[in-house]
């Protein structure tokens, strides 16, 4: 039996990451019988956000100077604190970069094991998860033994857009109150945090634009993104890419999708010359619909995608943008 357990919302300096709110419905999977919801560093508005979703007992805002901005120690420490003070024998969070490290304080902080990147629920009682590994070309099937278990606490993380997001409460249906907690921090808590911040991008980010317009090597060059470019302005969306188009110096890294690239999930991906590598699939899987543009009928990327159009991007592409400015002339 799960128990109560201890959900760690991501965020960054108040700005929910909104991924996190699905761990809530994991939890529900999982047979917990209370959701004690944790915002570490005060931010009041991220905590705001939780109380809209359905399925939650309590919010905690766990509160010191040390942990005013990301401080992955202190924000471990902290929820380790607030465990206790709660006794839950459950810690779960979203499997995010920042939510993983901080998750990752927290299993060493109990000793605890930590199953990360949970995708299913697979039975209740006794627990059995399945676990992306590897970047997602491995599976892994976990049961979960609590009685053979040396620590008296088990964390866990679900993979983002693994889960559904809960759903958001009716304007008549009761809101749980906020409450405060102040751990007790070492004074070098903080010894890991962020100094300095550079905002490299502006307006709609990868990450947020519900359009992604990708180029893999079919592209060809820099100035072959052009067309890319404007499709993605047309569509209100952003341009991404393949591991390949970095490496070329075509586009800077911080516009690749993939394993080692960014995760993202719009409602539309345009996969323009994207073969479909396992490692470029990862990072896209999430989208609600993908468009493969590609000249090769059997490449994975068409074979997965819920549209193809097989051609020459370099002639696809500028027609598509031709019929979307005739149409809104
Ligand atoms: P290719 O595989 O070369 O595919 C090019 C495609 O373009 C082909 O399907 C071809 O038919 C099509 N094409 C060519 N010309 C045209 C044209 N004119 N019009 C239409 N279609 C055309 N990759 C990532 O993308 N992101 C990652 O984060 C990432 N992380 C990795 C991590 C590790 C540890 C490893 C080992 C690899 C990683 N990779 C990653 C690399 C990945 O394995 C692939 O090599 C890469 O995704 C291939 O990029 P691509 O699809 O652009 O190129």
């Amino acid at each position: 039996m799960i128990g109560p357990v201890l959900v760690v919302l991501d965020h960054d300096r108040g700005e929910l990451d909104e991924s996190s709110l699905q761990t809530i419905t994991m939890c529900a999977q999982i047979g917990s019988t209370a959701v004690h919801v944790a915002v570490v560093g005060g931010a009041a508005l991220s905590a705001t956000q939780a109380l809209g979703i359905g399925g939650i007992d309590s919010i905690w805002l766990i509160e010191h100077e040390s942990l005013s901005d990301f401080a992955p120690e202190a924000w471990g420490d902290a929820v380790v604190g607030l465990a206790r003070h709660l006794e839950v024998r459950t810690v779960v969070g979203i499997g995010t970069e920042r939510g993983s490290e901080v998750l990752a304080h927290v299993a060493a902080g109990f000793d605890a094991p930590f199953i990360s990147n949970i995708i299913a629920v697979d039975r209740v009682d006794p627990l059995e998860l399945t676990r992306a590994r590897w970047g997602g070309s491995l599976l892994e099937r976990v049961a979960v033994d609590f009685a053979r278990q040396e620590s008296s606490v088990t964390v866990m993380s679900a993979a983002p857009f693994a889960f559904a997001t809960p759903e958001a409460l009716g304007d008549t249906d009761e809101r749980v109150a906020i409450q405060t907690f102040t751990p007790e921090l070492p004074a070098n808590a903080s010894r890991t945090r962020v100094k300095h911040r550079i905002t490299l991008l502006s307006g709609i980010t990868l990450q947020t634009a519900p359009v992604v317009v990708s180029g893999g090597r079919g592209v060809g060059s820099a100035e072959g993104f052009a067309p890319l470019e404007q499709l993605a302005e047309l569509l209100g969306g952003a341009v991404g890419c393949s591991r390949v188009v970095t490496n070329q110096g075509w586009r800077p890294h911080s516009d690749q999708v993939g394993q080692t690239g960014k995760r993202v999930a719009p409602d539309l991906y345009i996969a323009c010359g994207i073969s479909g590598a396992i490692q470029h699939w990862i990072g896209m899987q999430a989208a609600q619909r993908v468009l493969a543009i590609n000249l090769d009928k059997d490449a994975p990327m068409v074979a997965k995608a819920d549209y193809a159009v097989i051609g020459d991007l370099h002639e696809v592409i500028p027609a598509i943008v031709a019929e979307l400015k005739r149409r809104r002339a």
